[in-house]
């Protein structure tokens, strides 16, 4: 088989910015460890995450151009609904500024104290929003989800059984909606089968609960059920995405993801008294109902992006970028989560540097690590992220200790994914100089953040 090559040659340039490792070493402690407090302009390759840093199209830049601001009834907005409406087959559509402005409204009128949100894995907004509202989030991800280093197909899928006893546990009446995350972006990027989805569809049915769908990587998980489930090899992704979306109620998006813009986001849905409780919110928080907290122009590059997103030269690119990265550090020995998911690579920082005990964060000194070694910048996701404190206050680790790389759509070529690599497994054959890191100061909520950190000094 030849070079599956970038599918789009390169019409603007943007710098990436150099710096030599004396000047990283400086930079890394004025930064206190943390890849949050890092400028960007002090970072070679930004792996920090995929969210608002696509870069956007001719076709897009276009559309920004034609944008039209008017307030109310703009063409901007009917082209994006049109768009929503041809893949979601759902025909409310209501625009927000970005994916948790769709879960802050949502969760508002469904939530509350008493509720469940049931889901294969909520996002940590997604949570967050649930819990802001008084209710609670369940997840319940299938065994095989829970092994970053065993492959299987389908890792994102619910366990069936485990999600109608929590139904029946928690009462139907008590849950407004559960909620399937494609692809499972906190379980890897890992996606979720259509014969997965449709038995959720079925067990929804039976006790009369909507199903939504956390549609940010919709093509990405579209794309691996055509590479791997029975039946599919044939369908255009379009229409396997048109099916992954017919057993859903509804949908919350984050156009930052797989509709390559760098803000935005919607919800759409199939009940009009919903849709109108939603509508009455959105005045309040976002807008009116034909921009919702984005401009004309933002509108015109989601409506076009969600196009662009589903040709499937651009999907086989996209996924095996990814795939290639995973396959070079599993053959230089690296510990990764496998199979690769759909828009990240995650070493297992915890087989990486297993010399680093989890109270000093292997996962935030690999961070620094790569960093320190290449300019790289990714993100802790264990017990920085995670971690707890018990009544004596010692550190409550999280399950796995990873490291995130997220790529970036169409932002970086073969060679650049190359030298990440090298350097990757440049850090892993010298790790035993890598020391482990301790907090010097913290926040009481979502403290990777803001969290200030020194070289441990055992
Ligand atoms: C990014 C993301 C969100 C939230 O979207 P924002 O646009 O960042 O607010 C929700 N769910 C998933 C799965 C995401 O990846």
């Amino acid at each position: 088989m030849r070079t599956i090559i970038e599918p789009f040659k390169i019409k603007s340039v943007e710098p990436i910015f150099f710096t030599s490792k004396e000047e990283r070493v400086k930079i890394l402690e004025e930064a206190f460890y943390n890849p949050f407090l890092i400028h960007s302009n002090k970072v070679l390759i930004d792996l920090l995450t995929d969210s608002g840093t696509s870069a956007m199209s001719s076709d897009q830049w276009a559309g920004i151009m034609r944008g039209d601001e008017s307030y109310a009834g703009s063409p901007s907005f009917f082209r994006f609904e049109a768009a929503v409406k041809n893949i979601t087959g759902m025909p409310l559509v209501i625009p927000t500024h970005q994916g948790r402005a769709s879960e802050k409204i949502l969760f508002s009128i469904l939530g509350g104290k008493g509720k469940y949100f049931i889901s294969n894995t909520l996002f940590d907004t997604t949570r967050a929003n649930i819990e802001f509202s008084g209710a609670e989030g369940v997840d319940c991800l299938c065994k095989e989800g829970k092994l970053p280093t065993v492959p299987a197909p389908f890792k994102g899928n619910m366990d069936l059984e485990l999600l109608e006893k929590t139904i029946q546990e928690k009462g139907a009446e008590n849950i407004p909606l559960v909620i399937i995350t494609v692809t499972n972006n906190s379980g890897g990027g890992q996606p979720v089968s259509m014969a997965n989805i449709k038995a959720v569809r079925k067990i929804c049915t039976t006790y009369n609960i909507p199903l939504f769908i956390d549609a940010c990587r919709f093509a990405e998980n579209s794309y691996f059920i055509k590479l791997r489930e029975d039946g599919y090899q044939n369908t255009s992704v379009e229409n396997i995405a048109k099916e992954l979306f017919s057993y859903a109620d509804g949908c919350t998006m984050s156009a930052k993801k797989d509709a390559f813009a760098n803000i935005g986001g919607f919800l759409a849905m199939n009940d009009p008294a919903l849709a109108q409780q939603c509508r009455n919110l959105l005045v309040i928080t976002e807008g009116f109902p034909t921009y919702g907290g984005l401009a004309g122009r933002d509108l015109e590059a989601i409506a076009i992006g969600l196009v662009e997103v589903l040709d499937e030269n651009y999907l086989q690119y996209r996924i095996r970028s990814i795939e290639y990265l995973t396959n070079k550090l599993i053959d230089a020995g690296v510990p990764v989560m496998q199979p690769a998911g759909g828009h990240a690579v995650y070493l297992d920082a915890k087989g990486f540097l297993d010399h680093i005990p989890v109270d000093q964060y292997p996962g935030q000194a690999l961070v620094g690590a790569l960093y320190l070694e290449g300019g790289i910048r990714g993100v802790e996701i264990g017990s920085l992220m995670f971690g707890k404190y018990d009544d004596n206050g010692k550190l409550i680790p999280a399950q796995m200790e990873l490291v995130r790389l997220a790529i970036p759509r169409r932002v970086y070529t073969q060679s650049h994914i190359d030298y990440v690599a090298e350097v990757i497994i440049e850090v892993y054959q010298n790790r035993k100089q890598f020391k482990g890191l301790t907090i010097v100061e913290e926040a009481p909520l979502l403290r990777h953040f803001t969290v200030k950190m020194k070289p441990s000094t055992n």
